[in-house]
């Protein structure tokens, strides 16, 4: 016999689970959420976008301000760290009184793991229950990936900079980032513009592989010259020396060594798997559960959101997914919602940002079969805000299609790029075309305002 029976029990209450509670409590339905965080929020706010974006933010303030005086303002790094927390203390406070205004939605602390098709076991504190649900949402994340290296143990993870109290209290005076991708080069990014000798060792070719690359050549010429990016280097190992630490590296067969006070691992996060999962008969591999656009794996009411289904790794992917899910749950697990992914914008928050969406002509020149494209730009050299802002580098970019004219996709660099490649994916999304854009106003002196500029240079 089960302690307790749900409509609804969410593994997590991160971005792929509490979207969709809130929503099926709307409704009427009870949900149990579980997660050994006891909050909302999951990862993102524990030690994800909204730290990291917090700390972003002050550093970016920081050289916005010496750029138009001159002077480099030393805030202090605690001040920041500081920040960072009240802003997460902040949110969790918000997600509390959320959860209160929601009835029928529990909250509990505790790490849940499957029984059987319906039945999960929770654990906690006071020890184990067992709970019946009629539909599961499986959103329990990913974490940090950690390489089988000697001395792995030595480096700081996002973890370690970004959760509330964290293990960074002082700026290091130089910083290794193992690892290329997103985080390590917007933690490159922001430790530069805080002072720190940043140097990322990238076992490939390029940084942010997966990007648009030509948006990515573009970012690189407006980074801090003084971040070094050594390519193709393969890390072996990591040991303490007198000073810091030292990393070694093999690049084109010769062992190399960089030496700095910290090094930060950043070499991908991984899919955490509830336990029991394996029994129930539903496809999964490393990087995912697999799930169709509804959001169901291969069992019809248990459903898979967020990192865990390894699709797009991104907190606004998993609401939207969670939601998804939510709306198939309410039609009787008969699937009447799906997930798009054609237009769900990516931003990289360096400093300036970086920001793609939908089709674009790097991702499009990779494509066998997919229409072609006519790309207009705009510079930022000649908008009024980046003129103010003293930030006159990138520009934006559309890819439209050649005959109807809609906009497939577009890519930012430099200047409200996050900002703006919002605008580009809702107009991908609503399949607006040239014609379309350019008859919109956009405002004055805002830098969208290229975006109908653009569009306005092919009519
Ligand atoms: P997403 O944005 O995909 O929802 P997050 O990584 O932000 O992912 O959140 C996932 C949450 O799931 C984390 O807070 C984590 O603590 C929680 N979690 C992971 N495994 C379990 C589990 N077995 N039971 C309950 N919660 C879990």
């Amino acid at each position: 016999m089960p302690d307790a029976e749900f409509d609804v029990v969410t593994i997590g209450a991160g971005g792929g689970a509490y979207p969709a509670a809130l929503r099926l409590a709307r409704a009427g339905l009870r949900v149990l959420l579980t997660d050994p965080k006891g909050a909302l929020g999951g990862n993102c706010l524990a030690e994800g976008c909204i730290p990291s974006k917090t700390m972003r933010e002050m550093a970016a303030h920081i050289r916005l301000h010496a750029r138009l005086t001159g002077d480099l303002a030393d805030v202090g790094y605690d001040r920041i760290v500081a920040h960072k927390d009240a802003v997460q203390t902040a949110r969790y406070a918000q997600h509390g009184r959320e959860l209160a205004a929601a009835p029928l939605v529990t909250l509990r602390k505790a790490v849940a793991r499957f029984v059987d098709r319906h039945t999960l076991a929770i654990d906690d504190d006071m020890g184990r229950t067992t709970v019946k649900a009629r539909h599961i949402i499986v959103a329990s994340g990913a974490d940090v990936f950690l390489p089988a290296l000697p001395g792995t143990d030595l480096c700081l993870t996002s973890r370690d900079l970004f959760r509330r109290n964290p293990t960074l209290t002082e700026r290091p005076a130089s910083l290794i980032i193992i690892g290329g991708g997103a985080i390590g080069v917007e933690t490159a990014s922001l430790f530069a513009a805080l002072g720190t000798r940043v140097t990322i060792l990238q076992r490939g070719p390029q940084i942010l592989a997966g990007m648009d690359m030509d948006m990515v050549v573009a970012l690189r010429a407006l980074l801090d010259p003084g971040i070094r990016i050594i390519p193709d280097a393969d890390v072996t190992a990591v040991e303490r020396t007198p000073h810091g630490l030292r990393v070694h590296y093999t690049c084109a067969g010769q062992a190399l060594q960089e030496e700095a006070a910290t090094v930060l691992m950043a070499i991908g996060r991984q899919p955490v798997f509830p336990e029991g999962l394996g029994a129930l008969g539903v496809a999964f591999d490393k990087r995912g559960i697999r799930v169709n656009a509804a959001m169901q794996t291969d069992l019809p009411h248990l459903y898979a959101c967020g990192d865990v289904n390894g699709r797009l790794p991104l907190f606004h992917a998993a609401v939207r997914e969670s939601l998804v899910a939510s709306h198939n749950i309410l039609a009787g697990n008969t699937p009447c919602d799906y997930m798009d992914y054609t237009a769900v914008p990516v931003t990289l928050f360096t400093i300036p940002p970086a920001a793609q969406v939908g089709l674009t002509g790097a991702v499009a020149k990779a494509g066998p079969s997919i229409p072609e494209l006519l790309e207009t730009a705009y510079a930022f050299c000649d908008d009024a805000r980046a003129q103010m802002q003293g930030d006159t580098g990138g520009g934006i970019h559309l890819f439209f299609e050649t005959g109807n004219l809609r906009l497939r996709g577009g890519w930012v660099v430099g200047i409200d790029a996050a900002q703006l490649i919002g605008e580009i994916g809702l107009a991908v999304a609503a399949g607006l075309s040239a014609h379309d854009l350019a008859r919109f106003p956009d405002q004055h002196p805002m830098a969208a305002e290229g975006i109908s500029h653009a569009a306005r240079t092919l009519l």
